[in-house]
Order: structure tokens, then C-alpha cells, then sequence
């Protein structure tokens, strides 16, 4: 029988991490996963746990984790901080997440010479861009602390690959929604926070007038887009991932069904999010496959797991982006 090859997929444990390596399985890979379990869920593996390894770690401080990039044929980088206001008010943590661990990781991948290395990278680089569909060599304007460390990874990336010769991609992912979409706590992307409030049967607070579109991308085909970067040969290249479409968040509840209360506007929010997908279309030859349609349908039926994700009303979010308001705005 021929040998599994060995794959590294840091949170694993996460949203877009445990869908990966549901599909790496499927595609008989041997795959290790690093997490912290600091926002992944070991509810997210718990169907698959006898097939994988599982190591508990923080990538931000060097130990002995390093040794199982030993052999290891590909790394998917997705372990980092997401969210916003936290970024905001504790950008120290951020910075180790998702500009430390990146360069730890990528040094572990340099030492021990992986053959592939994919690093999930955000549109929120482009801040408020000038031109819709945005391409990838957009202005770089990044808007708070989340956005400018995912940026900096990239950076390490990109010169760690030019430098060290480690074969990278990295790939900027548009607003990924899909099953186990759930934030732990924080008030964050915007599927966790009315999908919640669906359950709970609350209005859906909605910014702004609901008239602003985002490019929303079901994370299967996020996870399409990341297998087919291993299996690329190409290196040194940015792409973005998105659905192809903007929808607005009005529609967006015209599909969930429901009621909306609206809350103000916030600072440093671009109206619209829309990836220019020509590129990854032509080099990687990958495309999207899950309209909004269907993918809020795949949701629905799943909405139990968000049975216990706090219920956000307008004077908790009101609150809860204060920081928000005040430093960006
Ligand atoms: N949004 C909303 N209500 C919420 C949270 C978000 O209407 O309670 C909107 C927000 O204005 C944006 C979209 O949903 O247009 C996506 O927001 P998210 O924070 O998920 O992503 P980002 O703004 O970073 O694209």
C-alpha cells in the first residue's frame, strides 16, 4: 500500500480547520492537527478523533510541537485570533497568534523542509477598498489589529518563501460562512450572531440600513480552494477566495426568514466585499460551487449547534463595541 502522505494543519480544532481535515481524510492524508483549543472546539473533531493526532499547543512560544513537522509533506497555516474588538483591546495577543505563531511556524517548516505550505490569509488586508470586484493587488489598508497581523503572517509568508524557498500560497479568504461557524463568546461574524438569535427566536440586528453586500463564501469550497493549493505546483502567489457574488445582508435575512432591529453603523466597514476570483479561476483552476441559497439551507439544517451561542441583543452589542466606536472612529 502506498504511504499516506503526512499533513499539519494548525487549528485544526476551528472552523475552517475541521472542515480541512474532514476532506483531507476523505482524500486519505495522515494528518496531524496543532490547536490550542483557545477558540477551536474539540466538539468540531470529536467524529473523527480515533483518525487523527491531536496535539495541544501554543504555536506563539517554541517547544517541543516542532518535531511533528518531521516528514511532514504539507502545512496548512490556519491557526490565528480572529474577531475584531478583541483585536482592539488586546492587540499584544494578537500579535503573538497571528504574527509569532506564524513565523514559528514557518520556521518549524524551513527547518524541516515541508514541500507545500498554505496559509489562510483575510480580505480585511484591503480594508475599504477603492474597486469592486477587489483584486489582489489592491491597496493594502488594514483597519484594525485583527486585520493588520493577518497581514504581517502573510508578509512572513511571502518573504520566507522568496528567502527560505519554502513553496507557499497563500490564500485570502472572503466572509467564510458554513457549519460550525460558531464564535466562542465574542461578539464576531455576523452568521454566529444571527443564527443565535434565530434560535432565539430575537429580531436580526442588523447594521445599518441591511443595504451593504459582502461576498459571502461557504467554507467547502474555502476547503476546495486550500486542497487544491497543495496540489498546485505554483509558489510566491496571493489569491483571493471568494463566492463569485456580494449579496446584502437584507437579503441575507430575507433567506434566515425573520424579524430585524436595526443598530448604527460601524466605523471602518467597507459597504461592500467582492473578490475579484479571475485570478485563482485561471492558475488554480478552482471555482465556487455553494450559492448563498444553498448554503444557508446546509446552515438550517445544522442550526443546533448554535443552540448554546450567546443570543446578542442591541444594548449587549451596543456595549460590547464601544472600543470599537471610539478607537476606529
Ligand atoms: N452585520 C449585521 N449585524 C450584525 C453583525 C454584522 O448586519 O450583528 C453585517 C455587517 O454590517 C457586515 C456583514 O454583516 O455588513 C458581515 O459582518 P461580519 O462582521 O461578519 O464581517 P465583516 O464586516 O468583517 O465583513
Amino acid at each position: 500500500m502506498k504511504k499516506k502522505l503526512k499533513v499539519i494543519v494548525t487549528g485544526g480544532a476551528g472552523f475552517i480547520g475541521s472542515h480541512l481535515v474532514d476532506k483531507l481524510l476523505e482524500n486519505n492524508y495522515d494528518v496531524i492537527v496543532l490547536d490550542n483549543f483557545s477558540t477551536g472546539r474539540k466538539e468540531n473533531l470529536k467524529h473523527i478523533k480515533n483518525k487523527i493526532t491531536i496535539i495541544e499547543c501554543d504555536l506563539s512560544k517554541t517547544n517541543n510541537w516542532s518535531k511533528y513537522f518531521n516528514g511532514t509533506y504539507a502545512v496548512f497555516h490556519l491557526a490565528a485570533l480572529a474577531d475584531i474588538v478583541p483585536s482592539i483591546t488586546d492587540p499584544e495577543n494578537y500579535f503573538k497568534s497571528n504574527v509569532t505563531g506564524t513565523y514559528n511556524v514557518l520556521e518549524a517548516s524551513h527547518k524541516y523542509k515541508i514541500k507545500r505550505f498554505i496559509y489562510s490569509a483575510s480580505s480585511s488586508c484591503y480594508g475599504i477598498p477603492d474597486d469592486y470586484p477587489t483584486k489582489e493587488n489592491a491597496e493594502i489598508k488594514p483597519e484594525y489589529p485583527y486585520a493588520l497581523t493577518k497581514k504581517m503572517g502573510e508578509d512572513l509568508v511571502m518573504h520566507w518563501e522568496k528567502v527560505y524557498k519554502i513553496p507557499s500560497i497563500s490564500l485570502r479568504f472572503f466572509n467564510v460562512y458554513g457549519t460550525r461557524s460558531r464564535t466562542s463568546g465574542t461578539y464576531g461574524a455576523v452568521f454566529g450572531v444571527f443564527l443565535a438569535q434565530k434560535i432565539a427566536q430575537k429580531p436580526f440586528t442588523v447594521v445599518g440600513n441591511g443595504s451593504q453586500t459582502r461576498d459571502f463564501t461557504y467554507v467547502t469550497d474555502i476547503v476546495d480552494a486550500l486542497m487544491s493549493s497543495m496540489s498546485s505546483n505554483i509558489s510566491g502567489e496571493i489569491f483571493n477566495v471568494g463566492s463569485g457574488k456580494t449579496i446584502s445582508i437584507n437579503y441575507l435575512v430575507e433567506l434566515l426568514k425573520g424579524e430585524k432591529v436595526f443598530i448604527p453603523k460601524r466605523p471602518g466597514e467597507p459597504e461592500t466585499t467582492f473578490a475579484d476570483i479571475d485570478k485563482i479561476k485561471n492558475k488554480l483552476n478552482w471555482s465556487p460551487n455553494i450559492s448563498i441559497e444553498d448554503g444557508v439551507k446546509k446552515i438550517i439544517t445544522n442550526i443546533d449547534y448554535w443552540k448554546d451561542a450567546p443570543v446578542w441583543t442591541p444594548e449587549k452589542i451596543d456595549k460590547a463595541t464601544k472600543v470599537w466606536f471610539e478607537k476606529l472612529g
